[in-house]
């Protein structure tokens, strides 16, 4: 019986799987260059059959699709595979680097990637020089060395395919049925560079009383974004309207009265009474009279803190006056130390200016804020006397 090369690699790599372990075999170097070595021959080996077009006989369009479903890989990979087996073809002193594990599978994925790309440029390719950046550096930075390269070769190939991964940008925003926004995107690398510089900036974290996650902080540092973007009255008007959000409630629900209905954000779902609260300390109000669901009255609309006392605010809080907070003070609001929903006045004795993670700390979070003299104290929730409620159908707890 005559036994084919593929039976007796598969022989061979049978006894190696049954074989006694022996930890002074275990060699990662040595066993991924075996492993490179067979890619090789795999790569090779399907462009032999995409050659011979054993794809069309199944009737499939691309030889990457059927060695995709045949192979059990996906499209990409068996393109992959296909990219190396042609190019390497002609690339003899990198198979021969391959087969002798001298340098690994992906690093020759890079260079082969690169000679494709090149396209009718492909003499420009220098395949001992390539080489050499593949002996000494690693795969991430031979990849980086390769875009390079193809940028110096072919700026109008590359200027295509940035324009190419360009249209991949996209952005999808949308609320959950429990109010929150799902965020899902990809952003072209230079709003992305922007993004992720912004965020870092406004998601470091702001000292001991700061339990947010990493995760937690750079979600605040986009709405703090947002926000940011929309006091500071610069973004473009919609319908000749500064664009801003919505707070609809009874003046009840904001006072906090039992069984009075929460306020709704948007019109759309409740927000608690506490957020509510935390947005009246700086807002513009417009009273609503209804009756019966008719609306019979709509007052002036006021601000409730006025412009001129914003201003002296501004000169006098400079900033949040949370000790040890960084934000500036066109990153500030002020808040109201006896609530505006309790009847606190809109006057400079009563207000501080707070950023809106602190803001959010002290609404929120429980935090109390203390003016003795021309200092702000702030002082933590009291974590021992835990408060204890009781809703209908409910028994206290034994
Ligand atoms: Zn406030
Ligand atoms: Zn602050």
């Amino acid at each position: 019986m005559i036994t084919s090369a593929l039976s007796t690699l598969e022989g061979a790599v049978s006894d190696f799987n049954h074989r006694d372990l022996d930890p002074s075999d275990d060699d990662p170097k040595r066993m991924r260059a075996v492993i490179d070595a067979l890619e090789l021959e795999f790569a090779s080996m399907v462009r032999r059959t995409q050659q011979r077009g054993e794809h069309l006989v199944c009737g499939n369009i691309t030889a990457a699709s059927w060695i995709a479903r045949t192979c059990g890989m996906s499209v990409t990979s068996a393109a992959d595979r296909l990219c190396v087996g042609e190019q390497l073809e002609s690339l003899t002193k990198v198979a021969t680097a391959l087969a002798s594990g001298e340098v690994g599978y992906q690093s020759v994925t890079a260079l082969c990637h690169l000679r494709e790309q090149l396209g009718e440029k492909g003499r420009l390719f220098d395949e001992e020089e390539m080489l050499g950046f593949a002996r000494e550096y690693s795969v991430s930075e031979l990849r980086k060395i390769c875009n390079y390269a193809r940028h110096v070769a072919d700026p109008d190939g590359f200027f295509n395919d940035a324009e190419e991964c360009f249209r991949r940008r996209r952005l999808h925003i949308s609320q959950m049925s429990d109010g929150l926004y799902a965020v899902d995107g990809v952003l072209d690398p230079v709003a992305g560079a922007a993004f992720k510089t912004a965020v870092d900036v406004l998601a470091k974290p702001k000292g001991p009383e700061d339990e947010r996650t990493p995760k937690q902080r750079r979600a605040d540092a986009v709405g703090e974004l947002a926000l940011h973007a929309m006091e500071q009255g610069t973004l473009p008007r919609r319908h000749s309207v500064k664009p801003h959000i919505n707070l609809t409630m009874t003046l009840e629900g904001l006072k906090g009265e039992l069984g009075v209905p929460p306020a709704d954000l948007e019109l759309s779902l409740p927000i608690s009474t506490r957020t509510a609260e935390r947005i009246a300390c700086d807002c513009t109000m417009s009273r609503v009279l209804m009756a019966d669901s008719m609306v019979i009255d709509v007052g002036r609309a006021t601000r409730t803190v006025s412009a001129p006392t914003m201003r002296a605010l501004r000169v006098r809080d400079k900033g949040c006056r949370f000790p040890g907070c960084d934000r500036q003070v066109n990153w500030s609001s002020p808040h109201h130390i006896i609530y505006w929903s309790r009847g606190g006045p809109g006057k400079l004795p009563n207000l501080v200016l707070l950023c809106y993670f602190h803001h959010r700390l002290v609404h929120e979070g429980g935090w109390q804020v203390i003016k003795s003299g021309r200092e702000f104290r702030f002082l933590p929730p009291d974590r021992v006397v835990m408060r204890r409620a009781r809703g209908p159908g409910m028994r206290w707890a034994a």
